[in-house]
């Protein structure tokens, strides 16, 4: 088997009747990048760039960022690379920033909500991301909106760095797509509004089956409660997809559900573009994608989303693939 994925490093994705998807990787730091070509990923669905704030004793300078984003990109070589900016808070902390003792830090200040009232720090990455953007295919991503005024204040904020790089006379790469990661309900359910503003989404299911279902992703004692083939997560799914589709943007998927292999049959059928993942997973999700055909996988996913129960939804794609 391991001799079959080799073979598949340099092909594209493309199922049995020639649909083609996007198969990308999941990474923290630039030294992911060598496993990420070596596993033949068309691209990175999510650079989560808190790793280059953590473990350390105060902020990385812009300096430092702009090394790490432009590594990234060059070695990426014209490939797309989103990068999802700082999302610091819930379960990762930084020792250097202290943040009020909250009861719920998953629903607390985290991600974009720090970085809309933080502002400085907020803008020190968006410029060393701007700057290192024309070395490759950037694409910026913000992580946790909740709310479009969350959505255009980010990328308000985006654009004014941008402004003035480009007064320094600094060179900006012209076409920076700007999406954002769909992870809480609500985003999910005003799918159709943000589409028409942003230029893709990515869905966190990590998040949003967290948010959804009610239950920490941290916890042992609700983790039966984590179900990705959970019903009114696919429902959720399809409705991103659609509202995405219909304004013609791309739509990819950058939690664990993406690599599944149950949940790849399904999102297939649900026509999701793009699939990120851990890179060792790319080559099993491209050899099932390849036997596998969109006709068959839609059938499958319009039966799914009518369904009860997680349950009913797993037998189902067992029984069928
Ligand atoms: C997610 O929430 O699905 C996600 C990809 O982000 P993270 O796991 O970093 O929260
Ligand atoms: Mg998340």
């Amino acid at each position: 088997q391991k001799l079959e994925w080799a073979k598949l490093v340099n092909e594209k994705t493309v199922t049995n009747d020639q649909h083609h998807v996007e198969l990308a990787a999941n990474i923290g730091t630039p030294n992911d990048v060598k496993g990420v070509l070596e596993n033949g990923a068309e691209g990175i669905g999510l650079y989560r760039t808190e790793f280059l704030y953590m473990g350390r004793s105060d902020f990385p300078s812009e300096e430092e960022q702009y090394n790490a984003y432009k590594t990234v990109l060059e070695s990426m070589e014209g490939k797309p690379v989103v990068v999802r900016t700082l999302d610091i808070g819930g379960d990762k902390e930084l020792s250097y920033l202290s943040l009020p003792h909250e009861l719920n830090p998953f629903l607390g200040f985290r991600a974009i909500r720090l970085c809309l009232e933080e502002t400085a720090i907020f803008r020190t990455q968006l410029r060393a991301l701007l700057r290192a953007s024309k070395f490759g295919n950037l694409k910026i991503m913000f992580p946790m909106i909740a709310t479009l005024d969350e959505f255009r204040q980010a990328k308000a904020i985006l654009l004014e760095e941008k402004g003035k790089l480009v007064n320094e006379g600094i060179e900006v790469l012209e076409k920076i797509e700007i999406g954002i990661m769909v992870e809480i309900p609500s985003t999910a359910i005003m799918a159709n509004v943000f589409a028409k503003e942003v230029d893709f989404f990515s869905i966190g299911t990590n998040d949003l089956i967290q948010y959804t279902m009610a239950a920490d992703r941290m916890n042992e004692k609700v983790s039966y409660l984590y179900q990705p083939y959970n019903p009114a997560i696919l429902r959720l799914v399809d409705m991103v997809i659609k509202a995405a589709h219909g304004e013609n943007k791309w739509v990819g998927m950058c939690g664990e559900m993406a690599g599944d292999e149950i949940a790849i049959p399904l999102l297939l059928g649900l026509g999701l573009d793009e699939f990120s993942m851990s890179a060792t997973s790319i080559l099993p999700a491209r050899s099932q994608l390849k036997q596998l055909t969109k006709t068959e996988a839609k059938t499958l996913a319009q039966k799914a989303l009518l369904m009860n129960t997680a349950e009913e939804v797993m037998t189902l794609v067992k029984e069928v693939f």
